[in-house]
């Protein structure tokens, strides 16, 4: 079942009495349920705009239609199923935080919801538990670390039981080490069924996902394997994007005259390729 359906959507913000600025123009994808993709494109290609139109804080501009688990977006009366359902991280850490210690922020946006209080108490234990940060329930989360701090937001999100998680930079603020939790959170909450959508330009982690979805302009200019994006090089250029350091080594590598072969995108199978090479 697709859990997201997106047909022909276009945004555009409006500056002042008469301009129009496009971000996103007439989009149409959709994604199953349990699926992990990544969406990329360079900087102002209109990533965070369908991001925002996904969980219905923005509203397409056009007649196109967004549906979440059923729901379309653009009905007054069901956006918080879609807002629950399709529950979003963004890129700061900092800003995320609604209250001091740590299991009230989780809890926040359940007891927005009206769900009683001994369930609320459950669901903030399970969100804790599934992100790792369990023993910090009781702590201020001013001294964590990004990681920690992206973490509790995931939590946040969890708390509210959504179906989507999008990510939206949620880990370009981090260093090595909060990137990895995070990352591995999500992998962790896709295993258990959750659908993720990453926005990154993290090409590792765009090499991890099972599907990509790339932005140009606001328009889709591919939707398929990560492995396909790599092998396609004037579409990396073209979108601006680079390829994953292992996949730029094993290129460098083919350049230099070794018979590597190619859509190597991990150490384990460029250490492969070239121990067959020697054999
Ligand atoms: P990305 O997430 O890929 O960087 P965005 O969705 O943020 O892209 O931006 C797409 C386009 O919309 C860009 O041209 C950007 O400048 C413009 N834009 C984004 N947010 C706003 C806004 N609040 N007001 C006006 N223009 C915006």
């Amino acid at each position: 079942m697709a859990i997201i359906e997106v047909k022909n959507a276009k945004y555009h913000y409006r500056q002042g009495e008469n301009e129009c600025i496009p971000a996103v123009n007439g989009v149409s994808f959709s994604i199953e349920e349990g699926d992990f993709v990544t969406l990329v494109g360079k900087n102002g290609s209109g990533k965070s705009t369908l991001a925002k139109l996904l969980n219905g804080l923005l509203l397409p501009s056009n007649n196109g239609t967004i549906n979440i688990c059923g729901y379309t977006t653009q009905n007054e009366d069901t956006i918080y199923e879609v807002r629950r359902n399709a529950g979003m991280v963004f890129q700061n850490p900092d800003n995320q935080m609604v209250a001091t210690i740590v299991e009230d922020d989780v809890a926040f946006g359940p007891e927005n919801l009206g769900v009683p209080r001994e369930e609320i108490a459950t669901r903030v234990a399970w969100a804790l538990e599934t992100v790792g940060m369990s023993e910090y329930r009781n702590r201020s989360a001013s001294k964590m670390s990004g990681g920690q701090k992206q973490r509790i937001a995931i939590a946040g999100v969890l708390a509210m039981r959504p179906k989507i998680l999008i990510l939206d930079e949620a880990t370009s603020m981090l260093d090595p080490k909060g990137r990895k939790e995070v990352i591995d959170v999500a992998k962790k909450l896709n295993n258990e069924g959750i659908t993720i959508v990453l926005i990154t330009h993290n090409m590792d982690e765009v090499a991890e996902s099972k599907r990509t979805i790339v932005l140009k302009d606001g328009a889709l200019v591919f939707d398929g394997t990560p492995r396909d994006l790599f092998e396609n090089k004037a579409l990396i250029l073209d979108a601006g994007l680079v390829l994953p350091p292992v996949a730029k080594l094993n290129s460098l590598l083919q350049e230099g005259g070794l018979a590597l072969p190619s859509g190597i995108l991990f150490a384990d199978e460029l250490v492969e390729g070239l121990c067959s090479l020697l054999k």
